[in-house]
């Protein structure tokens, strides 16, 4: 079977406006940018693999000084894949500039709101504006992180627009659980993610997050063929990770005897 990713991911920035307590991606406003030359990079990179679907993330992507031009390089560069926005969306609501350049390039735009985000006012605001151009809009809130009353609001907001509302738990955060006893390597995100960090370096899970830990970058001339490449080793994050599925193998996929 031809194998194609569901999602490539590119982190274009680590800054943010917000700084939300278990939030590991950002570094609030001493964060950086990733450069216009390295994210053409990134784009010659992924014409050459299969894929479904491009996410845009932070940080929070709309507080990169070149947020309209790089959402417009991609969308024009990627025909045909699904362009997805992850944002707090508190730019969009107060800067029409940065909702012109998201209306213009995305498909989905997904929303995490609860108390950490603050950013209610924000979200309430900007997602029936989403919703009337025909955006699929997903807000998801985090259950350790907002009150009932809260959550009953936002599913309220998404009824009545038609957007979807999630919930979920804190993931990605090493909170001081039992390590996980890794036995085979983990298959959850198989030929499911690419990560793409904010220096070039590669990640075939979207949780992985151990600093200096990535398989390839995309630097590596055989950046195509390292993306289906079977995976021989966990990544350090693993030992933390809530969502850890044993394969039972040493390598994933299975080769082939
Ligand atoms: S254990 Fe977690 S970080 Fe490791 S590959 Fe599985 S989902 Fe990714």
């Amino acid at each position: 079977m031809p194998r194609i990713l569901k999602t490539a991911k590119i982190k274009i920035t680590t800054k943010c406006n917000r700084s939300c307590d278990f939030c590991i991606f950002a570094d609030g406003a001493q964060g950086e940018n990733m450069s216009q030359e390295l994210f053409t990079t990134v784009l010659d990179r992924l014409e050459t693999i299969p894929f479904q679907q491009l996410h845009i993330n932070g940080g929070e992507p709309t507080v990169h000084r070149d947020f309209p031009a790089l959402s417009t390089l991609a969308r024009t560069r990627l025909p045909g894949r699904v362009m997805v926005l992850g944002t707090n969306a508190i730019t969009l609501a107060r800067n029409q500039r940065i909702m012109e350049a998201t209306l213009r390039s995305y498909d989905q735009i997904l929303i995490g709101c609860d108390d950490e985000h603050q950013n209610y006012d924000e979200v309430h605001a900007v997602v029936p504006r989403l919703r009337e151009t025909g955006k699929t809009v997903v807000v998801n809130s985090v259950l350790e992180g907002i009150s009932s009353t809260r959550l009953d609001q936002l599913a309220g907001l998404c009824a009545s627009t038609g957007a979807i509302h999630v919930t979920n738990h804190v993931h990605h955060v090493d909170v001081g659980q039992p390590a996980n006893e890794l036995r085979g390597l983990c298959d959850r995100y198989l030929d499911q993610h690419l990560m793409i960090e904010m220096d070039g370096s590669c990640y075939r899970c979207f949780n992985a997050m151990a600093k200096d830990d990535s398989e390839f970058s995309i630097w590596d001339e055989d950046f195509a063929a390292k993306v289906f490449a079977p995976r021989g080793h966990h990544f350090r994050f693993c030992l933390r990770c809530h969502e850890y599925t044993d394969s039972g193998s040493t390598v994933v996929p299975a080769l082939a005897t």
